[in-house]
């Protein structure tokens, strides 16, 4: 290739691959220029509005243009930008941390504020780890995440991801000490004659079987998705799995790390994903709708238990970025979250779980190669399948997610597309993560068009 030389234009910005200088461009295209938003949808620089039915990845949890965050935004900008959380505190970030505990499963007392969902796990790897070094337990090295998760893109989040197709590279680098097990997934790998029950007790079992063999004295942590985001399309656990998981975990002294970083605050019509499952964590990860996308944020909520040993131990917290706690994004966050609080928004996306697994049903159920429709509140997934019957995915060579995803885009939507045998997932899916502020007809919307744009990625694909 020959080196990027930017056109010297003044008119409107149009760049493809070979003119853009930023390198995380991944298509060819001349993309659109986002310049604006409003509730649920973002405007382009030609004027042309795309419902976001995804909030990107599951981020934009109260839309664009929220007012209240960003005067919240704009009056910490005017009191400080930064100041060293190693110097000072800031009362963003102390509320913040107070309203999120509060709101935590029992046992959480602290929060660990980092700059997204990566380092958000990372850092609940290292607490971990910290935990068990401070107590003695220097054995316990060894992490058991599930296949088919991801939970995010540094070489200790990576090494937790169980998505083949994203290690691969990486392998000779990832942490050699991650085990990874069966995801829940009972559409898929539940037998025909199993209940939801049995099929939980028996994942559950194959977890324990993995941890004997490993030896439970070096294994430091479980961790998991309590509903599958990026990777499966919005699968949550059956009854009774994540529960025994917990005490499987208590028996062997292993750490419970839940990753809400897609499906935490509100966005499945619970505060945190777990309390549907009733199962409380030793830490939970989560990032994207904690902010909102209004500024990049994350946390790992660490239960009083772990934070007593690390806080006082020998070593002092062994994680640290230099953006920790930031002023603005803390106060972005906390604005975001009082607005969830304060208009019910938690209890809107409850109340419309119904309808939209409704819409989702009536719109596309009946269609051949909509092999399943899942998911909780506002976190729904579409599997898209060859045959119904067998659940025969489609060839991975046809793209069909990536395709869906692009004609949907054409037609003025943002959907989130999940794919690929090669990647070692089990077939094509569309995730939907609307803002929690959706309407009913923003929602029926949505699927009209994700119907229009399946019939004409199937065309294009010729299946
Ligand atoms: N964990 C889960 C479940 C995710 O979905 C993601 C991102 O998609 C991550 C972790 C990583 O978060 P980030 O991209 O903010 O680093």
């Amino acid at each position: 290739h020959a080196p990027v030389s930017t056109p010297a234009s003044t008119g409107p910005l149009r760049r493809n691959r070979a003119t853009s200088h930023v390198l995380h461009r991944h298509t060819g295209d001349v993309l659109p220029v986002a310049v604006g938003g409003e509730g649920c949808w973002l405007i382009d620089a030609e004027g042309r509005r795309y419902l976001d039915a995804s909030g990107g990845a599951a981020v934009s949890c109260l839309g664009h243009g929220n007012r209240r965050v960003r005067d919240a935004i704009m009056a910490q900008l005017d009191k400080v930008a930064f100041a060293h959380t190693g110097f000072f505190t800031n009362e963003p970030m102390e509320r913040l941390a107070e309203m999120l505990v509060e709101g935590a499963p029992e046992g959480i007392g602290r929060a660990c504020f980092v700059s997204g969902g990566s380092e958000a796990i990372e850092s609940a790897l290292k607490i971990a780890r910290q935990y068990a070094v401070e107590r003695g337990d220097l054995a316990r090295t060894r992490v058991i995440a599930r296949r088919q998760s991801y939970h995010g893109n540094t070489l200790g989040a990576l090494s937790a991801t169980g998505n083949t197709g994203r290690r691969r590279p990486f392998l000779p680098w990832v942490i050699d000490d991650v085990v990874h097990v069966s995801p829940c997934y009972a559409w898929r790998h539940r037998a025909a004659d199993e209940t939801d029950i049995a099929y939980g007790q028996r994942l559950a079992a194959e977890f324990e079987h993995q941890l004997r063999v490993l030896g439970p004295e070096t294994v430091l942590a479980f961790v998991a998705e309590p509903v599958v985001g990026a990777t499966l399309g919005a699968v949550p656990a059956v009854e009774g799995y994540f529960k025994a998981i917990r005490q499987i975990c208590d028996r062997h002294g292993v750490l419970l790390i839940l990753d809400e970083v897609m499906c935490g605050m509100g966005r499945t019509g619970y505060l945190y994903a777990c309390e549907a499952d009733g199962v409380a964590p030793d830490m939970i990860a989560m990032a994207k709708g904690l902010g909102a996308g209004y500024q990049p944020i994350g946390a790992v909520l660490v239960s009083d238990a772990i934070a007593d040993v690390v806080l006082h131990g020998r070593l002092g917290l062994m994680t640290g970025h230099t953006y920790m706690g930031h002023p603005v994004a803390c106060a972005a966050s906390l604005a975001v979250q009082e607005v969830i609080r304060d208009d019910g928004l938690v209890a809107r996306v409850r109340g419309l779980d119904a309808t939209f697994e409704r819409l989702l049903r009536d719109g596309l159920g009946a269609r051949p190669e909509v092999g399943d429709i899942r998911g909780r509140g506002f976190f729904r997934g579409v599997e898209l399948v060859a045959d119904r019957t067998t659940k025969r995915p489609f060839p991975a060579t046809a793209g069909l997610a990536k395709r869906i995803k692009a004609a949907a885009f054409d037609l003025g939507l943002i959907c989130y597309p999940g794919s690929g045998t090669a990647d070692g997932i089990d077939g094509d899916h569309i995730l939907l993560a609307p803002p929690f502020i959706a309407t009913e007809d923003e929602l029926a919307l949505a699927v009209e068009r994700l119907g229009q744009a399946i019939d004409r990625a199937m065309a294009d694909a010729g299946l």
